[in-house]
């Protein structure tokens, strides 16, 4: 029986798959890709005679046929999905099935749109005495979120908000912050196509305009929304400092006022 490598293909960008993500193609004996939000050039990648399929017009069950199928006679099968397997990637639908009938099952993780969307606005998620926490989450849609999940809750807490599949709900999102408390002019970022060369678009705006400006912009699938007070900080002349590299902080591999050693901080 083949093994199943549900393989995460980064944001978008064809070089944002990790370095084992391109191996696992390039040896693959099928793979089964979520076209809708994976570049068909990872393709380019597999190796003649790879059988190929396309995800996205297929249900679970006509999925698990396709996987279940080459598993019996194939050794390498591939499903490729975009950013990291492990956010709302069906991983555990997915694979219980498969590893209830013996298929052995491994996870290559890949860079994740949140991720991509922090990289492509030069933003920190993190900022020192403002929020050391990122919450990565979505609105309530046709998918229903659990108790206590609801923006408005997560707002409470004051940290960083990645906010996944929720760009047609723009309006629901800022309306929601709004009711928990945040300011208006809390900056909100709305990246689109993350990484995709000449697709990239990043939105700036505030809760009080952004979801107008995305909606003149024509942004209504496939965008990050992050907002947070690290944002609003990061705006400041002078955004809080990091302990780990100040003069006076001392650590496990630097004394305060002494020069630094050979030694690479990890
Ligand atoms: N597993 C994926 C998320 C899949 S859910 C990951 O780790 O990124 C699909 C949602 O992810 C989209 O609705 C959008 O909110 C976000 N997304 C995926 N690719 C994106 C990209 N390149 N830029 C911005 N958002 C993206």
């Amino acid at each position: 029986m083949g093994k199943l490598w549900l393989v995460g293909a980064g944001p978008g960008a064809v070089d944002l798959i990790t370095v084992r993500g391109r191996e696992l193609l390039s040896r693959a004996d099928a793979v089964l890709y979520a076209g809708s939000l994976v570049s068909a050039q990872h393709l380019a990648f597999v190796p003649p005679g790879c059988e190929i399929a396309d995800s996205s017009g297929m249900t679970l069950n006509e999925m698990l046929q396709w996987l279940g199928e080459r598993l019996g006679r194939l050794g390498t099968v591939v499903r490729l999905q975009t950013g990291d397997p492990s956010l709302y990637g069906a991983l555990t639908e997915l694979t219980t099935p498969l590893r209830n009938q013996g298929v052995d099952v491994e996870v290559i993780p890949g860079v994740s749109s949140a991720m991509a969307a922090a990289a492509a606005a030069v933003e920190s998620l993190t900022l020192p005495e403002v929020t050391q926490t990122v919450i990565l989450t979505r609105t309530e849609g046709r998918t229903p979120v659990p108790e206590g999940e609801r923006l408005r809750d997560l707002a409470a807490h004051g940290a960083t908000l990645c906010i996944f599949l929720s760009a047609t709900l723009l309006h629901k999102v800022t309306e929601e912050l709004l009711q928990a408390g945040w300011s208006e002019n809390q900056p909100v970022l709305v990246v689109h196509k993350a990484s995709w060369p000449n697709e990239e678009r990043i939105v700036r705006g505030r809760l009080a305009d952004i979801a107008a400006m995305c909606q003149e912009a024509g942004i209504s699938n496939q965008a990050m929304i992050i907002t947070g007070p690290a944002l609003q900080a990061a705006q400041g002349e002078s955004p809080p400092m990091s302990r780990l590299y100040a003069d006076n902080f001392s650590h496990q591999f630097r004394k305060s006022g002494l020069p630094m050693p050979d030694k690479k901080i990890t």
